[in-house]
Parts: C-alpha cells; structure tokens; sequence
C-alpha cells in the first residue's frame, strides 16, 4: 500500500530533533511519497537537503507562501523565478491568501497569487492553494485566470459543499486532511457526495494533526487516521483510499 503525504512541512524546525525517526515511521506505515510545500527563500536549503537525503520519497515545490508577503515581496518572488529557472521541481506552492493572520498586505499577496499562477502555467506545474479566510479573494482570481492550464490542489479545503464544487471546477483537487476527524471539521458532512477522483491526502505537518492527536505535533505517519475516516465516509477499504488519492496525486504532480 503506497499512501501519498502531497502536504507535508517534513523541513520544519519542530522536527529538528528526530526527523529521520519520524520519516522512518511514516514509511513503515506506508506513507511513502512526500510532496513538500515551500514557504520562503529561507527554507529553500533545508528542502535541497531533504531531497537529498530522501531522493526517492522527497518531491519538492517551489514558492511564496501568503502570510509571508511582506515589505521585501519582490524579492522573494525573484527568488522563486530564479529556483525554478535553475532545476525541476514538482508544483508552485504554497500560494494563495490568508486574511486570518494579517489583512495588511492583501494587496501584494494578490499580487503574488497572481503572478505564481502565471509561473505555474508558463513551467506547466499544479498549483497548490493556502487559503484561509479567503475564498471569495481566491475565486475572483481563479476566476481571471483560469485555462486548461491551471490545474492543482486547494490544499487543507475547509469550506462547504459549493465552494468544493466551485474549486473542482478550476481543475482542483481537494486536500483532506486532520480536519476532516475534527467533530467540528464540518467537511465529513458532504465529502461522501464529492466523487474520490477529486480527493488527495494531506497532514500539513507539523501543523493540524487529525483525532487522537489533535492540537499535537503533526507527522506524516498520523496520515492512516485521516485513511481510516475516508474509508468510513466512503464506504472503502483503507488499501482502494490510498491507491485512488495515490493514483490522483501522480495525475496532479506527474509523479
Ligand atoms: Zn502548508
């Protein structure tokens, strides 16, 4: 059984201390395949090393995440342009919009949206969406840009049934993670009526981990729990999630 991790922060310093156990316990439970999101310039060293030490399990993506547009933006995105000028990477992400944490730089972080979709399109990668209190910013955008070119994940989806069908319609996929174990996660009310084909795994470790481990460190192996609740809304076995979410994280990321 081959479960694919498509959000994974494996870099973060909260694993500094016991990474290789941690991926080593992931893979025992057969998440094996890592798809590993960026954040800023500063984490890029950390992704190089990780790939290095995992080149087989460790798929990188490139970009600017929302909550860090800040004053030096540009820079940054220049960063970006120049990291994916230079070798392969697998998708543009994390980008996106993020309201909850700060309202300040809405202007920019569309801007930086904006500009990363057109990265994505131009290297013809997925993209992969942080949204957070920000779907109606986000659509308007997708909106204006979508093709039969952009294509991707909207990862962590939390919002409801239209707004699932309205991002399924831009050629997204679905991110399901911890949330989806949440007794107020909300999102197992109408995942059963949303067809597996649009459906990929996520934990976004270190962050969101599912039910038991809530409000804990969250790691990759922690993914079988949110196995084991697709399993019961969909009326599957834990072996048909993993291969189908499998099989769509490789149409997404052409690996
Ligand atoms: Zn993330």
């Amino acid at each position: 059984m081959i479960i694919t991790d498509t959000h994974t922060h494996l870099y973060s310093e909260e694993f500094d201390q016991d990474r290789d156990e941690m991926i080593q316990r992931a893979i025992k439970e057969g998440v094996s395949r890592f798809f590993i999101p960026a954040i800023d310039s500063s984490c890029t060293q950390s992704m190089y090393d990780l790939e290095k030490d995992y080149p087989d399990n460790v798929f990188l993506m490139m970009g600017l995440h929302p909550t860090y547009v800040k004053e030096n933006y540009l820079e940054e995105l220049q960063h970006v342009e120049e990291e994916l000028a230079m070798r392969k990477f697998y998708a543009i992400g994390e980008i996106g919009i993020d309201l909850y944490w700060d309202k300040t730089h809405l202007k920019e972080q569309q801007i930086a949206f904006r500009k990363q979709i057109q990265l994505a399109k131009q290297y013809k990668l997925p993209i992969v969406i942080h949204c957070r209190e920000a779907f109606d910013e986000i659509f308007e955008i997708l909106e204006e840009e979508k093709s039969a070119d952009l294509f991707g994940v909207f990862h962590c989806f939390t919002g409801t049934y239209e707004q699932a069908l309205q991002a399924i319609s831009y050629n997204m996929k679905l991110g399901i993670g911890g949330v989806v174990t949440f007794k107020n996660g909300k999102i197992d009310q109408f995942l059963s009526q949303i067809d597996l084909k649009h459906i990929v795994l996520e934990t976004d470790s270190p962050y969101l981990a599912p039910v038991p481990f809530r409000g804990k460190r969250n790691e990759s192996s922690y993914l079988v729990n949110v196995l084991d609740k697709l399993a019961q809304i969909y009326e599957l076995s834990v072996k048909d999630i993993a291969s189908a979410t499998t099989e769509n994280s490789k149409v997404i990321f052409g690996i």
